[in-house]
């Protein structure tokens, strides 16, 4: 049982030093939360992302636990969910970047003892990566390696000055490093995008390529790497861009100490998808003939690296798995959550921190909508009002404590700023553990 922090008087200040941030892969671990009561009224080092999902949080005046939109404990609702989970023939199991490992590791044992499918939200954003990864490998390093190595820093498709405001500022391009004594001025920043992006911005070099050219551009510094000729009418004809700021471009990188190419959905959910991804690693591959190259994708969601580890943990894939068999088969299309709703196939569903309601495909939603499926999730979404069994549960890092993962693969703690009236959904999936193991065993 997970014990909250005590719960201070409304008027006393409290500060929690350390805090972390879950609202995007980076997972800043620096914040200061200043908190009265339930309210926390300054986030201290957050970005303008992280203030507001501090600063907005609310605890919301609604039931614990809806079945069929009719108020019910808590315990009834673990029981009835369990019911839907234990008579399903295929049951799926979805969601799982916004919350704890130790709730992930839980919902992956569910799935395990019912036979289901077991997918996360990496099948709708880095899935492809996770996909280049099983074929070509990853030739990776931590953040904390890049903030004091990293002399030459390449996004590619990714802008986090948008989506991750302290990328450049906590990991990327300003801190001063133990090889790096003058921070940016040490360090040279290459944006690879289809437009120029606030992150273009700040970069040294922009390289504009067509749109849905990232694999022409990334094989054409394959053959340059190699040193192999090529035609300049082609390439520029193909990537949109010179072949001499391809050369310059590869020049540069063979002279770098140690370079870092970060990728985001501008590469994997455009044209060619885990091609593009397996393109990247692969160039990443390549430069280390030459120097230290590594890569990592910029991952969104605060714990969706948390997601692939412990489904990788627990099936060797990182998403897209189905247990019916007893042992785990890994097929993104067939087993994605989208997919099988999309195709009707999945008799029950359970939905832990995400919407799909508000984001699949019109089949995938109609589907969700005709089936029993449990939800849980901190907030009111489409998702949880049209649930046969919807728990409100505490806010991961606000609430409770337990783990996440850094986009590096880094397990960070966090540190809850006051206490909710709502159980953690960890809570929740022991309980529909247990009554699972206890019906099935009956
Ligand atoms: S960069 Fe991301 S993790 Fe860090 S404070 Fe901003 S939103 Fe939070």
């Amino acid at each position: 049982m997970i014990q909250p922090t005590s719960n201070p008087p409304a008027s006393e200040l409290q500060i929690i030093e350390d805090a972390t941030c879950t609202f995007c892969g980076c997972v800043c671990d620096d914040i200061d939360l200043h908190v009265q009561g339930h309210q926390i009224v300054k986030a201290q080092r957050a970005c303008v992302l992280g203030t507001s999902w501090f600063l907005n949080h609310e605890i919301e005046d609604r039931p614990a636990c809806l079945i069929e939109g009719r108020p019910a404990s808590v315990e009834q609702g673990i029981d009835r969910a369990a019911q839907i989970l234990v008579q399903a023939r295929y049951p799926l199991t979805y969601g799982l970047s916004d919350t704890t490992t130790e709730s992930q590791r839980v919902a992956v044992s569910i799935s395990d003892w019912i036979g289901g499918c077991v997918d996360t939200t990496t099948s709708v954003c880095h899935g492809p990566s996770g996909m280049a990864f099983q074929g070509a490998g990853e030739v990776t390093a931590s953040l904390g390696e890049v903030r004091h190595r990293g002399d030459m820093i390449i996004f590619w498709g990714s802008n986090p000055a948008e989506s991750h405001p302290r990328h450049f500022t906590r990991y990327s391009l300003m801190p001063k490093g133990m090889f790096l004594p003058e921070g940016r001025k040490n360090r040279t920043c290459v944006v690879v995008d289809v437009r120029k992006t606030k992150s273009a911005k700040a970069a040294d070099i922009f390289v504009q390529i067509k749109p849905k050219a990232d694999f022409e551009g990334l094989w054409t510094l394959r053959a340059l790497a190699q040193g192999l000729e090529l035609d300049p009418h082609q390439v520029e004809t193909d990537t949109g861009v010179p072949l001499s700021v391809w050369q310059d471009l590869m020049d540069r990188m063979k002279k770098a100490k140690y370079g870092v190419i970060f990728f985001g959905m501008g590469l994997t959910m455009t044209r060619g998808k885990h091609a593009n991804s397996e393109a990247l690693l692969l160039l990443t591959r390549d430069m280390n003939r030459y120097t230290r190259f590594v890569c990592k994708p910029n991952r969104g969601h605060g714990n969706v690296t948390g997601a692939d580890n412990v489904v990788t943990w627990r099936t060797g894939y990182p998403f897209a798995v189905n247990l019916a068999r007893g042992f785990p088969r890994f097929n993104p299309g067939e087993y994605t959550a989208a997919d099988v709703l999309a195709r009707g196939e999945a008799d029950a569903a359970m939905i832990i921190a995400s919407d799909p309601m508000a984001n699949f495909s019109q089949p995938a939603r109609e589907h969700l909508k005709s089936i029993p499926y449990i939800a849980l999730d901190p907030k009111e979404t489409p998702t949880t009002r049209h649930a046969a069994v919807a728990f409100c549960v505490a806010t991961y890092g606000i609430n409770v404590p337990g783990t996440v993962y850094r986009m590096d693969d880094v397990p960070i703690p966090l540190r809850p700023a006051f206490p909710s009236p709502f159980p953690s959904d960890l809570e929740i999936l022991q309980g529909i553990e247990r009554r699972v193991r206890s019906m099935l065993q009956n």
